[in-house]
């Protein structure tokens, strides 16, 4: 896969030099990285496909800083790239050449917890998993969960709109996200949203929500925050064929039944991540459904049944229900190191799909089909 990218401006980068003048008291020697060593860090993202060196970058700690540096860029025709942990899968976190890199992963302080009204005010460069770390003390916690939330930060989960295994129940980014300060490509500081969800007028939320980067920069959000559940428990079924999996998963969900989490698996990615994270999945399957329940222990036992009683009809080759925290972790363990299991193999593209929930059993039988026509 090759993609062409448009010859870097020449008019820019004669002017580099100046450019780092005039960006480096806006925020500080420190906090402008201008050596090739250490531009290298910045050159490419999770995709890693790619890799373009930036011109600069600048790692600002403030919204003010955040805006003198837009306003200078734009004034002098500068392109600014915004980033926050690099672990975008679809490089929109790399600058070219003549452009700077403005990443925000120097601003992570917790600004504002109001348990009362269940939101979290933080500055955008904090880790997804360090909201909830901020929040777990009083029962609560950030709902989307991408499996690279000890590394993404809350602004890479607004621009990708991301989410993760248990969006299911609890929506991705933009079903959490109440308002952020947004300093616009001139430098101009808007405030939107608010401290609530749905607020008045136009929903800007939702359009800055999922728009790359491409709107201005996020400098901070205001999340809603959720009293956690009394327990949760997954339990894993293996399934002989792909699609009985996909129809399990239509059955549970035409039942009425909401889990908290329904993740597959075929047998390629079962052998990866088991060989990696040990998690007990079923080697023998042709395909795997980690599915989660949560609340107290009766209700957790009570929507289990319901579960096993449905997988039943789809001939599982197993189901195993966990019993500990530690057996629980292990499963989750697996699931969310798939990733790095598969890139210590091979090289892999990562593609999200939309399927119909009744469609899952036969749109997936004809990805293995097609899968096996390439081999
Ligand atoms: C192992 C692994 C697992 C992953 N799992 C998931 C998953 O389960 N679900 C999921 O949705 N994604 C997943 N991802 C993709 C990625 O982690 C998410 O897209 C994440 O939200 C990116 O956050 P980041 O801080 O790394 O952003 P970056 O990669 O730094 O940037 C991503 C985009 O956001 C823009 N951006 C960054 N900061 C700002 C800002 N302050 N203002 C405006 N725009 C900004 C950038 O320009 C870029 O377009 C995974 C990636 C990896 C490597």
């Amino acid at each position: 896969m090759s993609i062409r990218f448009p010859d870097p401006d020449p008019g820019i980068l004669a002017r580099r030099e100046t450019i780092l003048a005039g960006l480096r008291p806006l925020v500080g020697p420190e906090a402008l990285v201008t050596s090739e060593d250490e531009r290298r860090a910045f050159e490419t993202d999770g995709l890693t496909a790619y890799r373009k060196m930036p011109l600069a970058v600048v790692l600002p700690s403030t919204t003010e800083e955040v805006s003198a540096v837009m306003a200078y860029c734009h004034a002098n025709g500068v392109r600014v790239v915004p980033r926050g942990a690099g672990t975008s899968l679809a490089g929109g976190a790399i600058a070219q050449e003549d452009a700077i890199i403005l990443g925000v992963a120097k601003m992570t302080r917790v600004l504002d917890l109001d348990f009362a009204n269940r939101t979290a005010r933080v500055q955008s460069g904090i880790t997804n998993l360090a909201i909830s770390g901020a929040v777990s003390h009083e029962g609560f916690f950030y709902a989307p969960d991408p499996s690279s939330q000890l590394a993404c930060t809350i602004a890479g989960n607004i621009a990708m709109n991301s989410g993760g295994a248990h969006c299911l129940k609890y929506g991705v980014t933009t079903n959490n996200l109440m308002g952020v300060t947004l300093v616009m490509n001139d430098g101009t500081v808007v405030e939107i949203g608010g401290d609530h969800l749905d607020s008045p007028g136009y929903d800007l939320l939702g359009l800055v929500c999922g728009s790359e980067g491409q709107l201005g920069i996020v400098t901070e959000a205001t999340v809603r925050i959720l009293r956690a559940a009394e327990g949760a428990r997954p339990a894993l079924v293996g399934f002989s064929r792909v699609e009985d999996a996909g129809d399990c998963v239509a059955a549970i969900i035409a039942a009425g039944i909401i889990p908290v989490a329904i993740e597959y698996m075929d047998r390629e990615a079962i052998l990866i991540t088991e060989d990696f994270a040990q998690a007990g999945y079923p080697r023998d399957a042709e395909a795997m459904l980690i599915i989660e329940v949560e609340g107290s222990d009766a209700e957790c036992e009570a929507m289990l049944a319901r579960i096993e009683a449905i997988a039943r009809d789809f001939r599982p080759t197993s189901i195993r229900v966990s019993k500990s925290e530690a057996e629980s972790a292990a499963i989750w363990k697996g699931r969310k190191s798939a990733f790095g299991a598969t890139g210590r193999i091979s090289d892999y593209i990562c593609m999200d799909g939309t399927i119909p929930t009744g469609q899952l059993g036969p749109v997936l039988e004809r990805i293995g089909a097609d899968r096996a026509d390439a081999l």
